[in-house]
């Protein structure tokens, strides 16, 4: 027995011979370029994120970096986000320009902690960037309303939450802004790069027409830097074709992780915590523990694909060190990147693979000395 964390292969299943075809016919057309494909997508994510537009994007990474652009944020601004992100979130910032700063994680939800925001604002300050992490919608009420009194933008980062709501609403569809990736590990996924951005701003969405090709609406006629960064055709030949089933696998997911917190009941590890008013994407299944390393090592020795997202909190990357941050200025995001453990999650699991990751997390606290 293995238990692996992707299967492509199966998301193309039933759809496969659809997507080859358009293809083809995509290859000997020669429309390479923001073409009808590119168009009905961004319509149909549109339609499946609840916003006016989607603007789609080279990558994930480049979704944020052209919302702060297109935004006018750059040199001498400042933005929020939190200190356990994945390093792109940040990674963005700093390409724009602009000086990153970060606020800890909650200790139960490992969203950003939303009582210590308040205090990172400034005179500076122009985006806060709250990432819906594991898949886990981050509660937007109160966020919005002080990103709204202090006359800053909200850019959801929501590249690993496709699909998830909070309150029956969709991620990508509170702030300012929404920042989806299709990178091949995502719940909806490209067969390479891909990104999109959210928006119900006519004007930033136009805008984005221009931040995404090199500053030009009409050929030649460069009116603001821009970058070259647009989805690309084929991957929005394959997105289309999975757009249709992204509920039914986000069900699917959270099938799995229902299972994995009533099976896992009892052992001395904890879990993301549940909030009443969600719908979680489980991008990620994490469980929690002291004895992550040996738990690791202990499963991998047993062929399960469990993996660290992430080991290194955002304070602590080499990239960032021109920021000065010091070991033990985040503590919750230092305790997460030390303790948490993903467990093998995609739609359509067995059971038969459910019961084998379950048994050997069970054995590991039976038969292992702590
Ligand atoms: C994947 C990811 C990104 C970056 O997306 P890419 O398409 O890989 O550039 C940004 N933020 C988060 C939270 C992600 O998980």
């Amino acid at each position: 027995m293995q238990v692996s964390r992707y299967d492509y292969s199966a998301q193309f299943d039933g759809v496969l011979d659809d997507v080859l075809s358009r293809i083809r016919t995509l290859l000997l057309r020669g429309d390479y370029v923001l073409n009808d494909d590119v168009r009905s997508f961004e319509s149909n994510f549109a339609r499946t994120a609840g916003t006016a537009y989607a603007r789609g994007i080279g990558s994930g990474t480049d979704a944020l970096l052209l919302t702060l652009r297109a935004l006018g944020i750059g040199p001498g601004d400042e933005v929020i986000t939190q200190a356990n992100t994945f390093y792109a979130t940040v990674a963005a910032i700093v390409h724009a320009g602009a000086t990153p700063v970060l606020v800890d994680a909650d200790d139960e939800t490992y969203l950003i902690d939303q009582s210590q925001i308040e205090r990172g604002i400034t005179a500076r300050t122009r985006a806060i960037v709250p990432v819906h992490l594991y898949g886990k919608p981050t509660p937007m009420e109160r966020l919005l309303e002080l990103a709204r009194a202090r006359g800053v933008a909200v850019i959801e980062d929501a590249a690993q939450a496709h699909g998830a709501t909070w309150n029956g609403k969709r991620v990508g569809s509170f702030g300012t802004a929404g920042c989806f990736s299709f990178h091949p590990s995502k719940n909806l996924a490209a067969a390479g790069d891909a990104g999109c951005i959210t928006t119900d701003s006519a004007e930033l969405a136009e805008s984005l027409e221009a931040y995404r090709m090199l500053g030009q609406r009409v050929q030649n006629e460069h009116t603001v830097l821009g970058m070259n960064s647009k989805l690309d055709a084929i991957q929005a030949i394959v997105l289309n074709a999975k757009i249709e089933r992204l509920d039914q696998w986000n069900a699917q997911r959270r099938d799995v992780a229902r299972y994995y917190r009533s099976a896992l009941a009892g052992l001395p590890i904890s879990f993301q915590r549940e909030d009443p008013g969600e719908e979680h994407a489980y991008h990620l299944f994490q469980i929690r523990t002291p004895r992550r390393n040996e738990l690791l090592t202990y499963l991998q020795e047993r062929k399960i694909d469990a993996v660290i997202r992430y080991p290194h909190p955002i304070h602590l990357q080499t990239p960032f060190a021109q920021f000065g941050w010091q070991r033990g200025d985040f503590p919750v995001a230092e305790s997460l990147a030390n303790e948490l453990l993903c467990l093998p999650i995609r739609p359509q699991m067995t059971k038969y693979e459910l019961a084998y990751v379950v048994e050997h997390v069970r054995n590991f606290h039976a038969l292992v000395p702590a």
